[in-house]
């Protein structure tokens, strides 16, 4: 079966847009208008990916994130204006990633494929365990685990882990890691390089919140001032 995206916007010819190019791409897609159709379609038609609009009509985005988060893990990919405060307060409640209007259908399709599970977590060379000390990574399964119990981390602070093990030992440069982690086509876009550099630095003090025995001191995730950041061997 087939993945089934809810794709929810309020601008009927973009609706159109998505559906189309979704379609095309192999995915099934349903749709919602507003934020309380949206909370309807997710309950009833359990979709496999959420595409979601910020600015909504009776009940915004943020509100429909919220709700959502309360129940339900599913991979979100937000659509906005360019507004770094936006983009972070939304990944603040959990979004997967996001995509900036005006939207090519490449840079969603990108998007889709990566957040859908098709992307980074499948590549690199890393397959089955890696440990570090009483870190444990266990990428068939894409659990973690620190000294025998597992650690709950979310889709995208396991991405970035992934990154680091996938390197393990070795700094990589920030722009390396954004690079690896949102594989975003920037060409001379600044201003995406930037939120995303700084979407960086929340996932990776997150990561460091949930995996280091003391985050004030980190003996894992450890940074090179000026460099980067690497994942230490043990
Ligand atoms: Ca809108």
């Amino acid at each position: 079966m087939s993945i089934m995206i809810l794709v929810v916007e309020d601008n009927a010819d973009l609706l159109d847009f998505f559906r189309l190019n979704l379609e095309l791409a192999g995915y099934r897609v349903t749709t919602a208008r507003h934020g309380l159709e949206a909370q309807r379609r997710l309950r009833a038609e359990e979709p496999d990916l959420l595409i979601l609009d910020l600015g909504l009509p009776l009940m915004d985005g943020f509100a429909v994130l919220e709700w959502l988060r309360g129940f339900s893990d599913l991979p979100v990919i937000i659509l906005t204006a360019w507004d770094g405060d936006e983009i972070v307060r939304a990944f603040n409640l959990g979004i997967d990633d996001y995509v900036a209007k005006p939207v090519s259908s490449r840079a969603l399709l990108a998007r889709v494929r990566m957040v859908a599970g098709t992307g980074a977590l499948e590549s690199g060379p890393l397959r089955g365990v890696c440990r570090s000390g009483d870190l444990l990574i266990d990428f068939e399964d894409q659990k973690v685990y620190f000294a025998g119990e597992p650690v709950r981390l979310s889709r995208t602070e396991f991405r970035l882990l992934k990154v680091f093990a996938d390197h393990i030992g070795q700094t990589l440069e920030h722009q390396e890691l954004v690079q690896l982690m949102w594989e975003h086509d920037y060409d001379d876009d600044t201003a995406m390089r930037q939120i995303d550099h700084q979407l960086l630095h929340l996932t990776i003090h997150r990561l460091c919140q949930s995996i280091e025995p003391d985050p004030g001191n980190p003996v894992y995730i450890i940074a090179e001032p000026g460099v980067g950041y690497r994942l230490q061997q043990h």
